[in-house]
């Protein structure tokens, strides 16, 4: 019985997701500064191009699964600065991403010090703008190490840093993450502390951080929570996220979350800070997001190819639109 009623209620959810009109917020330009695009498909990428998103962050993350060698680190790092940005391009998209050893696996030692040797030759290469996403998940003495040695790093790198807050404890883990930050003697205003909520948004701006939210479909932040959040806390150092990834997550969120704040009598002026330019304010601290690249609509010409691969299957006619008007 609960659980039809669940059912119901998230057939109900959806189908006003659904309604929500991105037509209100058509000419609207997002940046989606978390996203794990390689768990998406062709059509998550056409979608968000359509709906206005012209450039995203993709954070180094696990991959649903421990890895068992430092070879899929180096070959996951270099598809997100290789494969996966030119799949990326592929729509339009300006693609960026931070690079870092995620908290998980932190916990693998063996591992991760294998890890911490190649991360050096990721960090500098051309669209890393952080170390990301680091920090704690169950808040392990090797978590702390190895959060605080690529903290070191991101410093020394003069980069900015993604951190990800724990789900379980997450207001203890958020403020121990802020703490040891500070200890470790970074700017809070090159930290961008993630998957924040009602119970830490306050202290992480307080202290001068960052503050970023994922809006997940059915758990943490809805983005009716998300409006609230805006109406009390303002614009200043927030930024939306989606945070989609290979689970049940939506690659919408930011421009939804948009047209949400639209309709909720949010300003417009507040709307683009959160859902656009403080994530260029923060990330650009890397020196590498020059937002002439996604200014205008980039032209995309899915004939191109990467590495003699490109993103057609057998007899597909690609995609060459080079904001011609006219369409064949
Ligand atoms: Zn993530």
């Amino acid at each position: 019985m609960c659980c039809n009623e669940n059912i119901k209620e998230r057939i109900a959810g959806s189908v006003q997701q659904s309604s929500l009109d991105l037509s209100e917020i058509s000419g609207m330009k997002f940046f989606d500064p978390h996203v794990h695009m390689t768990s998406r498909t062709t059509d998550d990428y056409q979608a968000m191009a359509d709906a206005g998103v012209v450039a995203l962050i993709e954070p180094a993350f696990w991959l649903g699964q421990p890895r068992t060698g430092v070879d899929s680190f180096t070959d996951y790092y270099s598809s997100l600065i290789g494969w996966e940005r030119f799949r990326s391009s592929q729509f339009g998209i300006k693609h960026y991403c931070t690079i870092g050893l995620n908290s998980r696996e932190a916990n693998n030692e063996k591992l991760a010090e294998q890890v911490m040797e190649i991360l050096p030759h990721f960090i500098f290469k051309e669209g890393v703008v952080g170390i990301g996403e680091i920090g704690f998940d169950d808040q392990t003495p090797a978590e702390e190490k190895y959060f605080r040695l690529q903290l070191e790093l991101a410093k020394e790198a003069g980069l900015p840093v993604q951190i990800h807050t724990p789900h379980r404890d997450k207001k203890n883990g958020t403020t121990r993450s802020m703490d040891i930050a500070l200890e470790q003697g970074l700017d809070p205003y090159s930290i961008i502390i993630d998957h924040n909520n009602e119970e830490t948004v306050k202290e992480v701006l307080d202290r001068g951080f960052w503050a970023a939210f994922t809006i997940y479909p059915f758990t943490k932040m809805g983005n009716e929570r998300m409006v609230e959040i805006v109406k009390q806390y303002g614009s200043e150092r927030i930024m939306i996220n989606s945070a989609a990834d290979w689970g049940i997550s939506d690659p919408l969120a930011v421009p939804k979350s948009a047209a949400l704040m639209k309709r909720s009598g949010i300003s417009l002026a507040d709307i683009e800070l959160v859902t656009y330019r403080n994530a260029i304010t923060a990330f650009a601290q890397s020196g590498q997001i020059d937002e002439k690249d996604f200014e205008q609509l980039q032209p995309v010409d899915q004939a191109q190819k990467f590495a003699s691969n490109s993103i057609l299957r057998g007899g597909q006619q690609p995609r060459i639109d080079k904001n011609s008007i006219i369409i064949s």
